[in-house]
């Protein structure tokens, strides 16, 4: 069978049907694995409104993506964010709007955010240790995280996903307060390995915690874990469930076991480039053609594009990898 030429399929046949989306690349804190502490923030006019972005989700929509996430910089500090989910919540046959935060700012507009029409919640702390959150995000609001976390679980989100950052030789300590914290609070906790997008270019493949470390730490401290039954092939988390029915672990193992050729995904910039990939070394210029007068085919036909030129995979994992100028918040997650 054909694909549909409406539809956003790769030279590899692989579909599309996820949409990132970063509305700032401003944060209120600064992980050292994603951002400089010092950083020229884009003006405010370089942002794509929320018209505009709405503009352009309405498109891709003609062409299959179904699933948008809304990301950062940490989208929270992008003012009345609850705005743009209720326009996005409104768009006919968008079947899920999700957000990925740090959970600073989040216990205040949970329940704005659930009632605007936000169906998934995914926020991202590495550590419960005071001291080692101030080391890791170089600012202080773990206790603002954990607030905010509990907030999402009474506005009923369910689940409440946590995304850790997993790196060999710092978050070692952190995997089984984290794996017990996620079980009492009924939580679905998932490590991401440690990805080459960082401020100084320091990653080193030596410094990436693996899954299969980070499943050994939770079995020896927490309990053991199998490969969850009903894993979704095109999910880029490994699933494992506890034993004992405690509840669920996600790996998202970039590195260790690549999921590119499942890979449903593209990206937006908060600066309205289109990105194939996270580690694409091009763009297409989306913001240049809505303020220029571009009609919806013209716009539909540079997100094909786009995609069409979607290389294999990211090849971090050999010589020929280059990491892209851009770093991880000017991305979006
Ligand atoms: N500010 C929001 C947050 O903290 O979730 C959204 C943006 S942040 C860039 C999205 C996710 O990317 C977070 O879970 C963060 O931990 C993760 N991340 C950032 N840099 C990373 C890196 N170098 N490797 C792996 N994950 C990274």
């Amino acid at each position: 069978m054909t694909a549909e030429p409406s539809r956003l399929v790769d030279s590899y046949g692989r579909p599309h049907n996820n949409l990132r989306i970063s509305v700032t690349d401003r944060c209120n804190i600064r992980c050292v694995y994603c951002m400089p502490e010092q950083v020229t923030f884009l003006p405010r006019a370089e942002l794509l409104t929320f018209e505009e972005i709405e503009r352009f989700v309405r498109i891709t929509l003609t062409l299959g993506i179904d699933k948008v996430r809304l990301t950062g910089g940490e989208p929270l500090v992008r003012r009345d964010l609850p705005r743009l989910v209720e326009k996005l919540a409104a768009i006919p046959g968008l079947r899920d709007t999700g957000l990925t935060t740090n959970g600073v700012l989040l216990a205040p507009v949970a329940r704005t955010l659930r009632d605007a029409g936000l169906k998934r919640i995914n926020v991202s702390l590495d550590t419960l240790n005071p001291a080692r959150f101030q080391q890791l995000t170089r600012r202080p609001g773990l206790e603002q995280v954990i607030e905010g976390i509990i907030a999402a679980k009474d506005a009923g989100f369910d689940p409440v996903k946590v995304n850790a950052v997993a790196m060999r030789g710092s978050t070692e300590d952190d995997v089984v307060p984290l794996g017990k914290f996620a079980r009492q609070h009924g939580l679905e906790l998932r490590f991401i390995e440690y990805m080459p997008l960082d401020a100084g270019h320091q990653w080193e493949r030596e410094k990436v915690l693996f899954a299969a470390d980070i499943i050994a730490i939770l079995e020896r401290g927490v309990g053991p874990l199998l490969p969850a039954p009903d894993q979704d092939p095109r999910a880029p988390a490994l699933d494992y469930e506890y034993v004992d029915g405690g509840g669920r672990v996600g790996f998202i193992a970039s590195v260790s076991r690549p999921f590119c050729m499942s890979c449903n995904r593209i990206r937006l910039t908060s600066d309205g480039k289109l990105r194939n990939c996270l580690f694409s070394l091009e763009e297409t210029d989306i913001r240049g053609l809505l303020r220029g007068g571009a009609g919806e085919a013209q716009i539909a036909q540079a997100v094909r594009d786009c995609v069409a030129a979607k290389w294999e995979g990211h090849e971090i994992n050999t010589a020929r990898f280059i990491q892209p100028d851009r770093l991880m918040h000017a991305i979006g997650g």
